[in-house]
């Protein structure tokens, strides 16, 4: 296996990874350091996240700096905050046997004042959010003239984030520019055109497969109804009582209910959302890092950039609408190293999804069984015990006590004692438990529903191609909007769209089919008519929206 000091890496920096217990490169690092180091070369690294990218282009871009120049001569841009204080959080680790590197943290949502001091000061190196860099470009509080190297990390995200035109403004902002890195877990199109337009000849290295998710990480999920989506989550967060995890959701509206539901029920969990504001957002991920929360929930958007270390779970709520997001959520666990496990709570209409998933990651999914009260109990059970049986007791003065203890107890018995301990402990558990149903969905019910539906169906219309146009889930009618892509939606802004303007839970809706100019809606009959009420006749960008009954036209 190759080492650090193999790499061409300057003493000092081998040094810092060593005293932060980094043994040998990864993968990355191994074949991009030593083409960095040259620091002529354009680059592409495609990587996942959680595969030691920062250090593949931080322990380069610090061997390169030098520490008597003024101006910034590198610049490091990266899509949000948490993953920009990140890499700076890294590059001070990476640089503390190095004297007068300075580096610089420049983001939004944070005073700008004492970022142009810091950068007033002098630094050698800026790692920026797009949005914050091009304000103070445009405050000419930064100076660019001098840039020799420009790390794109997370390129994709970016653009998935709307920052194509930020990102060509920077790089030709950056008339020295003399190597342009450029770190993306997938490769679109849209990256492509921005290597071409603004690379040299660039060398690229992709570990492993491009979009495929860790190896590491054990995909696996759950089928049930779409209305025992919550009641499935809670059944697989006590069926992991050591669980530390993320949960993803499609929406913020449902990240808060459901991290509010599970407060209220006792569960440690904090939800991430846009509509956080910074202080907010940074509590609760310094809550979640600490491990004084358990659990996080929440969307794409909002866990964008964030590493945490040794997460056990991430758990699809929902399946996301992008399946490359998929690995982006996936990615959050089984990081350096470790193995962990992605969990999706799936209705039997998205099984379509999964092999799509499957097909992307270049993993099977493991479809398990949704574990039932009892299962869960025992799990419970062996946790505490195990905890019990592994407690220290080497400190303390229990010596004192336990005489007395066993004096008290010298008539109850060992199991008497332990059943007192499990009822303490458990007895929300067991009540809970106790009746609980089957929450997965099989094939034999769904057969047996899918058949009432199309005798219901008979009696109504069919569509054109004799498709099945009810869900097998529940009793659904199909609704005709006059929306479709061309007003500016896609398939998960529409949901949140017609959910808002309906006032109505995501759990309703069935299949949505979107075309050019219309688009077809599965509802729950309960709330097909509440659903047409609050949005038929309303206004989107000055046009009448209609929707009706799909089939009784
Ligand atoms: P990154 O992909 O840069 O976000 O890195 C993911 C995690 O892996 C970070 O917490 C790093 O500290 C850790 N890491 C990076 N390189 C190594 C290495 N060579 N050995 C062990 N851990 C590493």
């Amino acid at each position: 296996m190759v080492t650090f000091d193999e790499l061409g890496l300057d003493e000092k920096l081998v040094q810092a990874t060593s005293d932060l217990g980094y043994v040998n490169p990864t993968t990355i690092q191994e074949k991009a350091i030593p083409v960095l180091l040259s620091g002529t070369k354009d680059f592409i690294g495609l990587a996942q996240t959680g595969t030691g990218k920062t250090a593949a282009f931080g322990l380069p871009l610090l061997q390169l700096t030098d520490p008597s120049r003024k101006l910034p001569m590198s610049l490091v841009v990266c899509p949000t905050r948490e993953l920009c204080m990140q890499i700076v959080n890294e590059l001070e680790l990476f640089k503390k046997h190095l004297k007068g590197v300075n580096v610089v943290a420049v983001y939004g949502g944070t005073s700008i004042g004492a970022q142009i001091r810091d950068i007033k000061r002098g630094v050698q190196i800026v790692v920026a959010t797009p949005g914050r860099l091009i304000d103070l470009i445009e405050r000419k509080a930064i100076q660019l003239e001098e840039i020799e190297y420009v790390v794109l990390d997370e390129a994709d995200e970016m653009l998935n984030m709307g920052f194509q035109e930020d990102i060509e403004f920077i790089l030709k902002n950056t008339p020295k520019r003399e190597s342009t890195w450029l770190f993306s877990a997938t490769m679109p199109p849209e990256i492509r055109k921005v290597s071409k337009r603004y690379m040299k000849e660039p060398i690229e290295v992709t570990v492993g497969k491009v979009n495929e998710a860790n190896k590491s990480i054990d995909h696996q999920y759950y089928v049930t109804a779409a209305h025992h989506r919550y009641e499935t989550l809670k059944r697989l967060i006590d069926f992991n009582p050591g669980i530390y995890g993320i949960i993803f959701t499609r929406t913020k509206a449902d990240a808060q209910e459901v991290a509010e539901k599970l407060t209220r029920e006792g569960y440690d969990i904090d939800a991430l959302h846009g509509d956080l504001t910074q202080g907010q957002r940074d509590k609760v991920m310094g809550q979640f890092r600490d491990k004084s929360l358990q659990l996080l929930i929440a969307t794409d958007v909002a866990a964008r950039g964030i590493d945490v270390q040794g997460i056990t779970h991430v758990i699809n709520y929902e399946l996301p609408d992008d399946v490359e997001v998929y690995t982006h959520r996936s990615g959050r666990t089984g990081r350096a190293g470790l193995t962990g496990i992605c969990l999706s709570i799936v209705h039997s209409r998205e099984i379509y999804k999964l092999r799509q998933i499957e097909k992307i990651v270049q993993n099977q999914f493991h479809k398990l069984e949704i574990p039932t009260g009892k299962d869960v109990c025992r799990k419970q059970f062996y946790f505490f015990m195990d905890k019990l049986l592994k407690v220290d007791i080497s400190h303390g003065d229990y010596q004192t006590y336990v005489p007395m203890l066993q004096e008290k107890f010298a008539d109850v018995t060992k199991e008497e004692i332990l059943t007192r301990l499990a009822a303490m402990e458990f007895d929300r558990f067991l009540r809970y438990y106790e009746n609980a149903g089957d929450l997965n969905v099989r094939e034999d019910k769904r057969n047996a529903r899918a058949g009432d539906k199309d005798q219901g169906r008979s009696r109504g219309k069919q569509d054109g191609g004799g498709r099945k146009n009810y869900s097998v889930d529940g009793n659904y009618k199909r609704l005709f909007v006059n929306l479709g892509t061309k007003d500016g939606f896609y398939k998960a802004s529409f949901l949140q769209f017609i959910l808002d303007m309906s006032d109505l839970r995501k759990d309703v809706l069935g299949r949505i089919d979107m075309k050019e100019m219309n688009s077809w809606v599965e509802v729950d009959a309960s709330a097909a008519t509440q659903m047409i009420k609050n949005i038929d006749g309303k206004n989107y960008r000055g046009r009448r929206i209609r929707m009706n009954d799909a089939d009784s036209r």
